[in-house]
């Protein structure tokens, strides 16, 4: 099985991905707990090259690519290797990521970042956690873990509810695999919450 966290930033999805990790291990399944942008060496590589430089270092086409080339080598690197050998894998973000990110800047490249999607990867999970979360509680969040280096951070309150709108869209459209689930609680109730839907 193929799970997906997703959500803005600061919404407590790495946080959620790790201790539902946890809990499937504790009860012996084995798990690979993986992240995008990364999760392969060479993945990661092209995490630096994202998140690191000026604004302006890339084109909105030039970051599609680069962020469909990170999540091609981390499928084969790393997704489909794992689900082969029967493991679950959870992933910190995945395709539905640029749909929403890339779709918010740039809405004009959906049907690119489609195009690229069917393409060049052609898998969806079969379960998304979406964990929706008041914009302005997330951004605190999110500022107060900021390093500085990640050059997506700390755009804005109104581009975070940009963001969510995205999300909650996507998980209409594709309510076969994707769940929200109510972040604005206590990081224990939201992890009980996503382990009952498993
Ligand atoms: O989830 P994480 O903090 O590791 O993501 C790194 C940064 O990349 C975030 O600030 C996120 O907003 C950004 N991002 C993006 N487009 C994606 C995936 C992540 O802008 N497709």
């Amino acid at each position: 099985r193929f799970i997906t966290f997703e959500g803005i930033d600061g919404s407590g999805k790495s946080t959620q991905a790790r201790l539902l990790a946890d809990a499937l291990r504790a009860d012996g399944t084995d798990v690979v707990l993986t992240r995008e942008p990364g999760g392969s060496p060479g993945a990661e590589e092209i995490r630096n090259l994202l998140l690191t430089g000026d604004t302006d270092r890339w084109s909105a086409m030039t970051e599609i690519l680069l962020f469909t080339a990170a999540r091609r080598d981390h499928l084969e690197k790393t997704v489909l290797p794992a689900l082969d050998a029967g493991k679950i894998v959870i992933s910190d973000r995945f395709a539905d990521s640029t749909r929403v990110y890339q779709g918010a800047t740039r809405g004009d490249l959906r049907p690119t970042v489609d195009a690229l999607h069917k393409l060049t990867i052609g898998r969806e999970p079969d379960l998304t956690l979406i964990i929706d979360m008041d914009p302005a509680i997330a951004l605190r969040r999110g500022l107060a873990r900021s390093s500085g280096e990640d050059r997506f951070e700390d755009m804005g309150l109104s581009f975070q509810e940009t963001l969510r709108h995205g999300f909650l869209t996507l998980a209409r459209d594709n309510a076969d695999r994707c769940v929200v689930i109510d972040g604005n609680r206590d990081p224990a109730a939201v992890a009980s919450e996503i382990r009952a839907h498993l």
